[in-house]
């Protein structure tokens, strides 16, 4: 009974591995000890070993062992689904960036930590140029496959410690952690590049399409006293890049 409530309360746990090493890890510990039970009752007084061979009969193990493989079956399952829920709820399903939420409580903790350890950190916020205008076109269908495309290229331009989101419909946000440099416009003015350089194909029939994105960066401690601010500052400037003629990057305010 030991084995079989530890097996269900670890199915409640999100990583399947856990029920399953221990519904496993059970089953052998009963086989092992039904090849047992005849030494030992072997070496025991007559009553007891009666009542060692009644409890352990052939029987009863087979419906005790078959009934440990269904508990582990449903707890595995239990963990993966409780994963894929999981998967979902910190994940954009469109894109498989990192969701807002995640943005949001990542920050709350980058800031703490920025605050504590000094480290610098920026902002970018990129936005799709002309985006409705894309979609009223081509169709919503297109634009999705616009925004993966970029999404993909978001999250290989950028270092895994860099947390890259979806902030809303056709903006995503970076995070750079310990980095405020030039070489860090740079590369965000390379990807900016890329996408602009880019030929999409909405149709077989249709003329290819080009895209371009808007960058607004803000760095602290440079640009703002905390990390909230600077998210500010971060959007101010894409709104600059915006009415300065859009596909182009932002990283300081004008004096
Ligand atoms: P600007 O250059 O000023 O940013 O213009 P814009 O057209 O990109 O900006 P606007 O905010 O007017 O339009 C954003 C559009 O993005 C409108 C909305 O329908 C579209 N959008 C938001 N989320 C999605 C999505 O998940 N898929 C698709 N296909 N479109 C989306
Ligand atoms: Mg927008
Ligand atoms: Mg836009």
């Amino acid at each position: 009974v030991k084995h079989h409530l530890q097996v269900v309360l670890l199915g409640l746990r999100d990583e399947p591995r856990l029920p399953l090493g221990a519904g496993l890890y059970a089953l052998l510990s009963y086989v092992g000890v039904g090849l047992l039970i005849p030494r030992v009752a072997a070496h025991s007084g007559p009553l007891k070993s009666a009542a060692l061979l009644r409890d352990f009969d052939a029987t009863s193990m087979i419906g005790h062992g078959l009934m440990l493989f269904c508990i582990t079956l449903m707890a595995v399952a239990s963990a993966r689904r409780g994963q894929a829920v999981r998967r979902l709820s910190l994940r954009d399903g469109l894109t498989g960036l990192a969701n807002r939420q995640v943005f949001d409580a990542c920050l709350s903790n980058e800031a703490e930590r920025a605050r504590r350890s000094g480290m610098p950190l920026s902002i970018a916020m990129i936005d799709v140029d002309f985006f409705k205008s894309l979609n009223d076109t081509y169709g919503h269908a297109f634009g999705d496959e616009v925004l993966r495309w970029i999404a993909r290229r978001l999250r290989e331009s950028f270092r895994s410690t860099d947390l890259v989101a979806r902030y809303g419909g056709e903006e995503f946000v970076v995070v750079f952690i310990d980095s405020a440099d030039d070489h860090l416009i740079r590369r965000l003015d390379a990807l900016r590049e890329r996408i602009a350089r880019t030929e999409f194909h909405p149709g077989q029939s249709a003329d290819p399409v080009r895209v371009t994105v808007s960058v607004g960066v803000g760095s602290w401690p440079a640009d703002a006293h905390d990390v909230r601010t600077t998210l500010a500052v971060a959007d101010e400037r894409l709104y600059l890049a915006k009415g300065a003629g859009r596909n182009r990057v932002v990283a300081a305010s004008p004096r």
